[in-house]
Parts: structure tokens; sequence; C-alpha cells
């Protein structure tokens, strides 16, 4: 497990108890504490206090952007309850993430414009902020940890937003909470990484129920009195709010600053109120094709919300909230049995139970892995029959060879995968299924897996909206072996790791108007 520094009991707890760390809990869970915030969803991230005369709580919406169904937002409101101060909240748009492009930063103000419109007239104070320098957004952030009593981010299991929280424990004289909003699971729950879906579904059959009860508030402002603030007008000077609805009228701004240009914002549109109607019509819509057609590329069945889950314009409660009232389904519902089955367990229709599958299932040993391991997307963390099958077969000829670039360009000789390549180009995504062959094929022409690895990494971070997620590492680590287990007869390059061809997938689904849309045969 990723260690943090222990910090001891906090005297300014919100109900002025000392919470306890238990001797068998992971580091700085609180174990003991009469709120209601599930402790296994909090983390003591350093060892300052509450300071009592601060001027506000600071909410930092790092990671979960958004204002309904989120354990972090709760818990900020719990802790300006409790000490009678203003909340603030504030969310930002940096320079510093890996290839930041117009097309996050577009996704992104999107959230922050439906943010900034959802809470127009409550009791709490938003703070809109883009970098306009890189690095801005730390300055900003330390001036006002030193006047907040405390403050609350988003946890988040990757390299960036660990690295962001660490320094920021560091720094700010006040207590730094980080909250675990990411999944039905809480990040803390298993204590161990497992090594295929099927030993994942047996311990969430196992452990699922007690969750079930530890859902967010729908509003979490909803009865909230809150004190106003007045932001100081040296930091609104300093540190200009932004308006979101004039950035994304006016998008000249962007111009000057160190973005990729080249990856263009996509025609999705970031923000909740997207992300809610993209849900609902996948309820009302598409989910009754989801277990038999998801993987038909001309139909598109599958849901299009991980950008949202992603970036946190949705929680992974919300769908679950609102599947299970389509479903009429109710906890009793739920079989006994713990034998990992994929489906009958749920007792939901069986569209509903594959995509859990999915929604659950995979999204959430995904963060398990993540949370748990440094080494998340490193060709090392394969489990250790990929290694070596893959290493026997990394002198095999290899027919086709691309560089990085002529996998960026969409220039390889197969059409399929050239139109799965310009699907991500221009719509930030691949079809679910064709997602999983645009990995093999670049193993399979690429020189060596680590190699591929890293091109696969590359255009996935850069290109996708649902990028730099836990998700990315695990999808492509799939495609490696991860998660999976031998298959024979050995083939070359591949070893045992799972082969896929476009050949074979254009005799399962029909992908002719899929590659003529996407210009897949532009260079044949
Ligand atoms: C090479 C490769 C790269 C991938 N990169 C990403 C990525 O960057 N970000 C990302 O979120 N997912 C990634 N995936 C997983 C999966 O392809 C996407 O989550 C899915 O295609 C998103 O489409 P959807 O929202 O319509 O999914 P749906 O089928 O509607 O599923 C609902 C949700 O379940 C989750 N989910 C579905 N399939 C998977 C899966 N196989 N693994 C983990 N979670 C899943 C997602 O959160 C998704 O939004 C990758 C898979 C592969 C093979």
């Amino acid at each position: 497990m990723k260690s943090k520094h222990k910090c001891p009991a906090d005297r300014n707890s919100p109900t002025r108890q000392s919470p306890v760390t238990s001797p068998n809990s992971p580091p700085n869970v609180i174990t003991q504490y009469s709120s209601t915030a599930d402790p296994l969803r909090v983390s003591v991230e350093n060892c300052q206090p509450v300071i009592s005369d601060g001027q506000f709580v600071l909410y930092w919406m790092l990671a979960q952007r958004r204002v309904t169904d989120h354990f972090g937002l709760e818990r900020a409101v719990e802790w300006a309850r409790k000490l009678h101060r203003p909340l603030l909240i504030l969310e930002s748009v940096t320079l510093v993430y890996d290839y930041a492009s117009p097309r996050q930063h577009m996704f992104l103000l999107q959230g922050m414009a439906d943010n900034a419109s959802r809470l127009r007239g409550k009791p709490v104070t938003y703070y809109p902020f883009v970098e306009r320098i890189p690095g801005e957004r730390g300055d900003l952030l330390r001036a006002l940890a030193t006047l907040a009593c405390v403050v609350v981010v988003d946890d988040f299991p990757m390299a960036m937003h660990r690295d962001l929280i660490r320094d920021a424990a560091r720094d700010f004289p006040c207590k730094l909470e980080a909250v675990d909003s990411c999944g039905l699971l809480p990040l803390r729950a298993a204590e161990i990484t497992f090594p295929t879906a099927f030993a994942f579904r047996r311990y969430l059959q196992r452990t699922f129920r007690a969750h079930l009860n530890t859902f967010p508030a729908h509003d979490p402002l909803k009865h909230a009195k809150l004190p106003a603030l007045k932001l100081p007008e040296q930091l609104r000077a300093v540190w200009p709010p932004a308006q979101p609805e004039r950035l994304l009228a006016e998008r000249g701004w962007m111009r000057n600053l160190p973005l990729l240009h080249s990856v263009e914002p996509a025609a999705m549109s970031g923000g909740s109120t997207a992300a809610e109607h993209t849900l609902t019509a996948f309820l009302t819509r598409k989910l009754s094709h989801y277990a038999d057609d998801r993987n038909d590329p001309d139909m598109d069945w599958s849901s299009g919300l991980s950008p949202y889950l992603h970036f946190g314009h949705l929680s992974v409660h919300r769908i679950f909230r609102d599947l299970v009232k389509q479903e009429d389904w109710s906890e009793g519902k739920l079989s006994t049995s713990v034998a990992g089955k994929k489906e009958g367990w749920w007792g939901m229709s069986r569209n509903a139970e594959s995509f859990l599958d999915e929604l659950i299932t995979w999204r959430e040993i995904g963060y398990n892995f993540t949370h748990l391991r440094e080494d998340y997307k490193d060709y090392s963390s394969l489990p250790p029959w990929a290694l070596k099958t893959l290493a026997e077969h990394c002198g095999d000829k290899r027919d086709w060879r691309y560089s990085r670039a002529e996998f960026e360009q969409a220039a390889t000789h197969d059409p399929l995968w050239n139109a799965a390549q310009m699907q991500l180009r221009t719509e930030g995504r691949i079809h679910n299924y064709l997602r999983m062959l645009w990995g093999k094929k670049i193993l399979e022409w690429s020189t060596s897996p680590e190699a591929a690895l890293e091109v696969m990494i590359e255009l996935n971070d850069k290109w996708a909206l649902d990028g730099r997620d836990p998700n990315s590492y695990s999808g492509i680590l799939w495609c490696l072996g991860r998660y999976d287990r031998p298959w024979f007869p050995e083939r070359p390059i591949f070893g045992q790791v799972r082969y896929m061809s476009s050949a074979n997938t254009a005799r399962k689904v029909n992908v002719k108007g899929y590659i003529a849309r996407n210009g897949g045969d532009r260079f044949l």
C-alpha cells in the first residue's frame, strides 16, 4: 500500500472528539468518528490543526467536478456548519497536466460553467480559476490555505493528484483532508489487488452490501445555512476569478497558452448537464441493447459516460441510483452467492447486469490497482506469465512495423485500425470494442511490447477525453495481459497474450460504415 505519514489525533474534528486510528486500519483512516462521513472515505493528509478563527472552509474541487452526489462537498459543508464559517469552493483549470490541450481545457470549462450556474444563489462562494501562467494555481491555493480553517480536497488515485495533495499537505498551515468519491467501493475498502475480474467480482459480491448504506446525499447544499463570504479584494486582483461562459464564447485567449494546439476541442460537451442528458439517453434508449449489441461499432449502444466519470461531472452513485430506479430494484434482490458470476448476482435485467459489470467490476478494479500500486502504468506491473511470454516472443518477426508518428497519423495498412485512431483524434474517444483491437494491433506492429505500451499511453492520454484515468492504464495494460489469463495456441509476438485481429472483428460486426465515417480508408 502507498504510505502516507500518520497524524496524531486531532482535537478539532467537527464533533470535537478525537478521531481514532485503529492499529489494524490503513494509515490515516479515521475509524471512530461521529460524523456523517464514511470513515473509509476520509483521509487526514497532514498534522496541522483546524484553525478555529480562520475565515472560511475551503473545498478544493480537484477531481470530482460537480455539486451533487458528492462525498467531498458533503464533508466540506459539514465542516462549514460545525465551524459556522462560509464555504469557499475552488475549481481550477491548470496548464500543468499531461498533454494539456484545448480539448481538455474546453471540456473542463464547460463543466465549470455548469457548476457556476448550479451554485448561483446557493449559500457558498464559487471561485473558478483558469491559469494564465503555469503554476499560478499553486500560489493561489497557498494564499487561500493561509486564510482557511480547514481544506477538503478530492482523493484520486493518480500520481498527479497524489503529488499535488502531498505538496499541499506539506505547505498548508491548516488541516487537509482528502475525501474519496471515486467509486461505489471506497478506495480503502480492499487492501489487496486482484489478478482477474473474476476474483474482484467475488470480493465485490462478499462486500458490496455494506456500501449500499453509505451513498452521498443527492444535494449536499440543500439544507445548508452558511454565512456569506466576500473574497478579499487583494486575492481577486492577483488571481481574478474566471468567467467560464465568456471564456467558452471567445476562445482566442487560449491561443498563446502553452497547450498542444493540435488537439482541438471535440464535439462532445463537458459538464454535469451534458452528463445527465447522456445518462438519461442511455437509460431510456440504449440500455435495452447493451448486453447483445454494444460491440457493434455502427450502432454505438454503450453509454458514452467515461469522460464525465473521469472528470467527475457525474458520479457513479448517481448512475447506480438512476439505474436501480428504472429497474425497480431493491437490495433484497441481491443474490447471496459469492461465486464471482457475471450474471444473476444483482437480480436486475440482463442488460442492467451487463452494464454494471463494466461500470463497477471493470471500472473499480482499475481504481483498486491504481490506488494500491505506484507502478500502475509500468510495464513491469504486468503479471509474471505475461512478462515471460512477451519476452519469449519479443524477437519474433513483425510483418508490419510503425513509428509513433505513423500510429498517431493513422497511417497504417489497416483501414479499421486507422478508422479507430481517426475517431480518437477527432472525437476524443474510440468505440468500446475497437479500443481493444486498437491496443492489440499496436502491440503487434511495434518493435517491442515496451514500445507498444509507450505509444498506447501517449496516444490515449493525449487524444482521449477520458484519458489519464485509472481505467486508461487498466485498459491499455489489459491489451498486454493484465487481468487476463494465458491463451492457447501461442501466437507470434503475442505469445500467450490474447490475440485480436481486424479480420475476425469484421466477421463478427459490421465495420464498413464505421471505416467510411471515420476516414479509415483514406490512404488506401
Ligand atoms: C486500450 C484501451 C484503453 C482504454 N482507455 C480508457 C480510458 O482512457 N479511460 C476510460 O475510462 N476507459 C478506458 N478504457 C476502458 C473502456 O474502453 C472505456 O471505459 C469504455 O469504452 C468507455 O465507453 P462507455 O462510457 O461508452 O462505456 P460503457 O460500456 O457504457 O460502460 C460504462 C462505464 O463503465 C466503465 N467501463 C466500461 N468498460 C470498461 C473497461 N473495459 N475497463 C474499465 N472500465 C470500463 C467506464 O467507466 C464506462 O464509462 C480503455 C480500454 C482499452 C482496451
